[in-house]
């Protein structure tokens, strides 16, 4: 993702209220327990996991279909990678993109930064094909991670998440640190998956305020594996991060999160209502 926040620390909970009398100090808790539930609820998904629980049931894993990979872009499609350049990508301070073109794909140049599309979208059918690392590297959140942004802010992870465990909020094809995915269809390393994404964004209205959240719909080597669900904010670590009113169109984003995966054949269609 394009920043990683620093930890937050949760508030606590707790209260005393001796040695005040007994109806004093249930007002007086009552007080406390309204002032501490709205950051406490901000800190729990649906469901009432804590963010990155890694008691969360994890999704059950299942092989993926047959799947006839890369998928053609159909013509109504803008074609923003098809392995030949990267004209459509950009760092995020607008310099050109460092990431290696190769066998018709792009890798991620670890440290050279997450690109962006040179040109802002709203509500989008994404389609993005990627790979981990082959051999694979390392474990759990070390090991195949990049992600796909809509609009710079809410990651669909990308992770290697093939007989690789990790919390269920940040596992391949979640929608990081707020809803794992239905199921856990993974490829192996090296071996090319596909994200069907429809992002819906959120709209605000003229002072901010949320009107209608995020959805998501993600088809994972396509398997439904989120069904139109509603964001409960921008993509963050360790903290969940309320909405900020921000723009109609903003740029789709690839992260680097230091690991060398491979994307190919991204296209995207606008979608107008
Ligand atoms: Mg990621």
């Amino acid at each position: 993702m394009p920043t990683i926040r620093p930890d937050i620390s949760v508030p606590s909970c707790r209260a005393t209220a001796a040695p005040l009398g007994a109806a004093l100090a249930r007002a007086l808790l009552l007080t406390i327990a309204m002032t501490v539930a709205a950051p406490m609820a901000a800190q729990q998904p649906a469901g009432g996991w804590p963010q990155h629980s890694l008691e969360r049931p994890k999704p059950p894993v299942e092989r993926p279909p047959a799947q006839r990979l890369p998928v053609p872009a159909p013509k109504s499609a803008i074609v923003l990678f098809d392995g030949s350049d990267l004209s459509w990508w950009e760092k995020w301070d607008g310099t050109p993109a460092a990431w290696l073109l190769v066998d018709g794909a792009m890798e991620v140049v670890r440290n050279s930064g997450g690109i962006q599309t040179r040109i802002g979208f709203g509500d989008v059918r994404l389609h993005v094909e990627w790979a981990s690392p082959e051999p694979a590297v390392g474990e759990g959140q070390d090991r195949g991670n990049s992600g796909v942004f809509l609009m710079g802010r809410y990651e669909v992870q990308v992770l290697d998440s093939y007989l690789s465990d990790t919390y269920a909020d940040g596992q391949a094809a979640a929608l990081y640190g707020q809803f794992p995915p239905r199921v856990n269809v993974s490829r192996a390393p090296g071996e090319w998956q596909s994200y069907d994404i429809e992002f819906r964004r959120p709209r605000f209205d003229s002072t901010g305020v949320v009107l209608s959240p995020a959805r998501v719909t993600v088809r994972h080597n396509g398997v439904l594996v989120q069904d139109d669900v509603a964001l409960l904010g921008p993509t963050s670590h360790r903290v969940r991060a309320p909405y900020e009113a921000h723009a109609d169109q903003l740029p789709i984003s690839l992260q680097d999160h230091g690991h060398p995966v491979r994307f190919r054949n991204i296209w995207v269609q606008p979608l107008t209502r």
